[in-house]
């Protein structure tokens, strides 16, 4: 796993917030203290990381719950949010049909580990990619990549005779057939500037679509300041970050690079040349917090409970009206076994295992049957005698055992949710479903 020590801490800050009694504002100040001491080890700016605790708070706190959201749930969504913004958003990478980089950055970066990485990758995607070798400042650098490049079977041309403008040209001409034309480039120049030069001259030639500046993340903060003059200098279009899988620093070189104009578009997370990913902010946030597919439970929470509902089920009663119209919020949230894998810390709560298989076909049945309830049955549970039972067998056609099986069922539901409403469970629609039937 990449970043371990700062996705161990995180996921640590996660787990409490799931597991808080309650949300107040001394919990979420130690919580924000917690992500600040994270993040800092590694090392991210600190203005940065004040900037970004300072929303968390006040988000956090001020901001209501988007409806079918628990606090908790509010919380945790903030926090989400707030770093996938640090990381530069939303971002999406689409696979290009055919496509020219140019890879620059200093010596030992990772440039033609990375060179050979990208190829692979492309080749992967049904493009026909071919590596042109025009570091002639590094003795070895062509045979480097012959030797990467045939155990990741792609192919390489480069000339040890000629000058890396030459070497460009001629790849060009044999590029044609070719979809994903890589560049490789030399990292050291006597002079940052004489660098520059060479990387604008073979630019103008090469004409990438391109241009990706290749950054080691052990630098930590210090990559953004890298980014930003090989910006200036050359005009970037996005960066590859490397090593990110050995460094205790990669926080802050991700922040920071996702801060200039050079979004980062690739991490490199390995050795082996399959340890390459595209860089997508809210999925690698979701992993580094450990979340799973947060995404997907955003997206199915906004679909809603009726909070009016949730809010008559937990002070009445209970009756067969209020189980009824459980069953029904249950069955527009989803499976209920799927809803809590995806809400964090959740997967442990134990359910009776009626509630966790209640399928589509049992609901409707449920349903089936309260309805040939009488109004005053549904009110009043107790006045089931056995001939009513009966009778509401007959009338929802349903068998003797489905109707019993209904009605203990709601039995277990009221306990639970008595229990559950003496307990020290946040409200809101989500946790009630999920609570109320524990
Ligand atoms: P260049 O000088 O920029 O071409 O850098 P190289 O591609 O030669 O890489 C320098 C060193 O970094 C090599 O030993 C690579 O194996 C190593 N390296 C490159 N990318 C990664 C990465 O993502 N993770 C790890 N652990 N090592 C990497
Ligand atoms: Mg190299």
């Amino acid at each position: 796993m990449v970043l371990d020590k700062l996705s161990e801490s995180l996921t640590g800050v996660i787990r409490k917030i799931t597991s808080a009694s309650f949300i107040d504002e001394k919990f979420v100040k130690e919580v924000v203290r917690d992500i600040q001491r994270s993040l800092l080890t590694s090392d991210v700016n600190v203005k940065v990381v004040m900037e970004l605790s300072r929303r968390i708070e006040e988000r956090s706190l001020k901001q209501s719950p988007i409806p079918g959201l628990t606090k908790r749930e509010h919380v945790i969504k903030v926090v989400y949010e707030e770093l996938t913004a640090l990381l530069g958003g939303k971002q999406e990478y689409r696979i290009p049909s055919k496509v020219r980089i140019m890879l620059i950055g200093i010596q030992g970066s990772g440039k033609t580990t990375t060179t050979v990485k990208l190829a692979s990758f492309f080749s992967k995607k049904g493009l026909k990619p071919l590596i042109i070798a025009a570091d002639t400042m590094r003795p070895a650098a062509y045979e480097q990549l012959v030797q990467l490049s045939e155990k990741a079977r792609v192919k390489v041309y480069g000339n040890k005779d000629k000058d890396s403008l030459s070497i460009v040209k001629d790849g060009l001409v044999k590029a044609a057939n070719f979809d994903a034309i890589i560049l490789d480039t030399a990292g050291r120049h006597r002079s940052e500037k004489e660098l520059f030069e060479e990387m604008k001259m073979l630019a103008e030639e090469f004409k990438p679509d391109e241009k990706l500046l290749v950054i080691d993340s052990n630098l930590g903060q210090t990559a953004g300041e890298q980014a930003e003059s090989f910006h200036r200098a050359i005009g970037l279009t996005g960066s590859i970050l490397t090593k990110l899988d050995g460094s205790a620093k990669g926080g802050g070189a991700i922040s920071a690079v996702s801060k200039t104009g050079a979004k980062i578009k690739f991490v490199g997370t390995g050795e082996r040349i399959e340890d390459l990913e595209i860089f997508d902010p809210e999925r690698f946030i979701s992993r580094i917090l450990g979340l799973g597919d947060l995404r997907g439970l955003m997206e199915r929470a906004r679909e809603q409970v009726d909070e009016e509902k949730v809010k008559d089920i937990l002070s009445g009663e209970f009756t067969f009206e209020d189980l009824r119209n459980q069953i029904i919020a249950i069955r527009n949230m989803g499976p209920l076994g799927s809803i809590l894998k995806m809400i964090p810390g959740f997967s442990m709560v134990s359910m009776p295992k009626e509630a966790a298989k209640m399928t589509e076909e049992k609901m409707d049945r449920y349903i089936f049957i309260i309805d040939s309830m009488t109004k005053k049955e549904r009110l009043e549970p107790k006045i089931l005698s056995s001939s009513r039972l009966e009778r509401i067998s007959r009338g929802s056609g349903a068998a003797r055992e489905d109707v019993k099986e209904l009605v203990n069922y709601h039995r277990t539901m009221k306990k639970a949710l008595k229990g559950f409403k003496k307990g020290r469970f946040a409200k809101g629609p989500l946790a009630s479903i999920m609570k109320g039937i524990k």
